[in-house]
């Protein structure tokens, strides 16, 4: 199959021609990669089991690991999940459109092949103009998984897209890099008080503006394969680089000293190593190996943005170990250390 890339601006007129072709795609079973602004999705109809069928196919992705249906009327919402609760209600105003999933139980008319096989779904009304303009194109209700291959980091540009996925779907829709960089808050929203099972740009403070009381399922990391966990797709490996990283946690002096410690230990080996450090602590490191930087420890949003296309970044190097230090920032550190932590396979080096 030939991957068509083709550039949209987020103007209704401009994109018009391309969302229409786009759309297009999608009505016939097809597959398309599309920009949000936590990170590309790859779209196909959430209404239809054959196009769920394909972007497990497309991903490399177990077929038990649940789709996300992105909408973009928050009307639309009412049209594939019951018995919602009034807070639900309370955080579609406040939060969307944006980087919030609320997963609620399911109307007949979402096929088990999106949910992986659960009576509940998964709801998002992402604020991308290009993700909206997409979604109402195409019928309203789209499933879309981060575009990456699974496993692998997800991408927050186009061409990460074509990395993972030439050839393998019809259309990449390129629409710049993403904002956000880190995939959606999930919230569950079946269950009483409500619960985090995904951290995200929206923190456990902001949800509990709306929300009173919020609970979290941090538990998520060490799942068994064997086990059904409330968010399926949390036993899987995820995020990771082809590198091995390795986390290093503890004071600052000593994480530093450590990291140069290992890394010089694995060059006089003949390995390719790098570090991940951020503005503050780059001068730090006597090594020859290529050291990145994330951002400014005072620019969260910076770190969140610059995660997984450093992953990447590494890869293209063809870097063996992966040395970084913690990003345990106050407003989106449990969602950076999240996909850190998954992304290293809980590979800590605590001093
Ligand atoms: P991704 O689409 O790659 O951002 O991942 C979507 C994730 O959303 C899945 O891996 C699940 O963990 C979670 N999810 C989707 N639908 C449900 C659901 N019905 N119940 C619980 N978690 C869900
Ligand atoms: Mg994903």
């Amino acid at each position: 199959m030939r991957t068509r890339i083709v550039k949209a601006c987020g103007d209704p007129v401009l994109d018009g021609g391309i969302m229409e072709q786009a759309a297009r795609i999608i009505k016939e079973g097809g597959l398309v990669a599309i920009p949000t602004e936590t990170v590309y999705g790859l779209a196909g109809d959430a209404l239809n089991p054959d196009s769920a069928r394909k972007i497990y196919e497309a991903k490399g992705r177990p077929s038990d690991n649940p789709l996300i249906v992105h909408i973009a009327r928050e009307e639309d919402m009412d049209a594939i999940a019951k018995d919602i609760p009034d807070e639900a209600y309370a955080a579609a105003e406040r939060f969307w459109p944006g980087p919030l999933t609320m997963v609620l139980y399911k109307k007949d008319i979402v096929p088990y092949e999106t949910t992986g096989g659960l009576d509940t779904v998964a709801v998002r009304f992402p604020e991308n103009p290009i993700a909206r303009e997409f979604i109402l194109a195409a019928g309203g209700y789209i499933a879309a998984p981060s575009a990456n291959l699974s496993g692998r980091p997800s991408c927050t540009t186009a061409e990460h897209c074509r990395q993972d996925l030439d050839g393998r779907i019809e259309m990449i829709i390129d629409g710049g890099e993403v904002g956000i960089g880190l995939e959606s808050t999930i919230v569950d929203m079946t269950v009483k008080p409500p619960c985090i099972l995904r951290q995200g740009y929206i923190n456990e403070a902001m949800l509990q503006e709306v929300l009173r009381d919020v609970g979290s399922d941090d538990a998520g990391h060490e799942v068994p394969d064997d086990s059904r966990p409330k968010a399926p797709g949390m036993k899987y490996r995820h995020y990771s680089p082809k590198g091995k990283l390795c986390i290093v946690q503890g004071e600052r002096d000593s994480v530093i000293s450590e990291i140069n410690r290992l890394i010089r230990e694995k060059e006089s080996r003949g390995y390719r190593a790098a570090v991940i450090t951020s503005d503050e602590d780059k001068d730090r490191y006597d090594i020859k190996a290529p050291v990145m930087v994330i951002g400014s420890l005072d620019d969260e949003d910076m770190i969140a943005h610059r995660l997984f296309s450093i992953l990447r970044e590494l890869d293209d190097m063809g870097i063996e170990y992966i040395y970084s230090e913690s990003f345990d920032t106050p407003r989106l550190g449990k969602a950076i250390m999240d996909r850190m932590l998954r992304a290293s396979g809980n590979n800590v080096i605590r001093i």
